[in-house]
């Protein structure tokens, strides 16, 4: 891996003394706390570079926090930020990217689904040049059939709509430079599909694969109609192509509808029409019908987003948050909230 990725120059200096941040979204995983925090401290310990985890709880109602605060206590490196009630992953990660300090981040489910000792490998990929970099999964295991069929269709409809690459099977483990953690922390937008904000983004991405393992314990935060919702959100946040489906839909049915009529006026004209013909007019109605409230749904869709964006709320709300020791982050509680 050392190989692929010559440390240039300037990286040279970036290499001699940098800090990363790890930042950790969770929701309910007291199972799996203890077991990730030893196996990610103890990776970061071998880094010989300075280091901060930002732990990001997603509104947990077990015993998360607790176990939380006393890893705060007996590590100066680590901050706790907790939410005041659940607001998704996606929220969770802006968050952490907002609160860490470091000269990269990296992005690390709690579950022990990414390995932590892969970060090395992230670094010598960033100290090489890269401004993101994105982790594919060789192989999901412990996940339904149904789950990885779900995520390939959704990756393929993704990337035919939108216009940057999603790339496939790369999920939020991923490291990014300070400059690409700024320009994420521009983005204002309520839908927070990150997946295609960090391709939006733009810089340099490298890819590297690993075999992503099951969950060590604890169950997955994602039901299968959340994940519907999820790829909604994407679907509409990069791309307008459905609202075209339904123009060109309606355009192609209203231009069959145009020319059986010719024929049905000819019909009569030249021979006649008894009270026959029930069933096609039943079955017109019914497509129309049916093509208008598709239509107007795709719309309603656009329509419920920029309801959303308008109204212009904050993202999440902290209910407090430490910050690292070491960090200059205000630990100031009026500042509870970030666009
Ligand atoms: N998570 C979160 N908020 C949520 C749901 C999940 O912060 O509302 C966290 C969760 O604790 C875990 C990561 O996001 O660290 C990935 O969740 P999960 O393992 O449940 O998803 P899967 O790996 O099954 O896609
Ligand atoms: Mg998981």
């Amino acid at each position: 891996m050392e190989n692929l990725y010559p440390i240039s120059r300037i990286d040279e200096v970036r290499a001699s003394s940098y800090k990363l941040s790890v930042i950790v979204p969770l929701f309910n995983e007291e199972s799996v706390l203890p077991i990730f925090h030893d196996r990610l401290e103890k990776t970061l310990s071998g880094l010989h570079h300075d280091w901060e985890i930002i732990y990001v709880d997603d509104g947990s109602t077990d015993k998360s926090h607790l176990i939380l605060q006393r890893l705060r206590v007996n590590n100066s490196k680590i901050g706790v930020a907790r939410f005041t009630r659940n607001f998704g992953k996606e929220e969770a990660m802006s968050a952490g990217l907002r609160l860490s300090t470091g000269d990269a981040a990296v992005i690390i489910d709690s579950d022990l689904q990414d390995p932590p000792e892969l970060i090395p490998k992230m670094i010598t990929a960033w100290l090489g040049g890269a401004d993101i970099v994105n982790m594919r999964r060789r192989h999901r295991s412990g996940e339904s059939w149904l789950k990885k069929a779900t995520a390939h269709a959704f990756y393929r409809v993704i990337n035919r709509l939108s216009d940057v690459p999603v790339p496939a099977d790369v999920g939020d483990f991923r490291l990014l430079s300070r400059r690409a953690v700024e320009a994420l922390n521009l983005l204002e937008e309520r839908n927070r599909f990150m997946k295609g904000l960090f391709a939006w983004i733009g810089y340099k991405h490298v890819t590297l694969d690993y075999d992503r393992d099951a969950r060590a314990a604890g169950i997955t935060k994602w039901r299968y109609w959340r994940l519907w919702n999820f790829a909604l959100e994407g679907i509409t946040g990069f791309s307008v192509a459905p609202l075209k489906i339904a123009t060109y839909l309606g355009s192609a049915f209203a231009g069959m509808a145009f020319l059986y009529a010719i024929y049905f006026l000819l019909k009569t004209l030249f021979i006649g029409e008894s009270v026959k013909g029930f069933p096609t007019l039943i079955v017109t109605v019914m497509i129309l019908g049916g093509l208008q409230l598709m239509a107007i749904g795709i719309i309603g869709e656009y329509l419920g987003r920029l309801f959303i964006e308008s109204k212009r709320r904050p993202l999440y709300l902290l209910e407090e948050y430490e910050p690292p020791s070491s960090s200059k982050a205000e630990a100031n509680p009026m500042m509870t909230s970030y666009n």
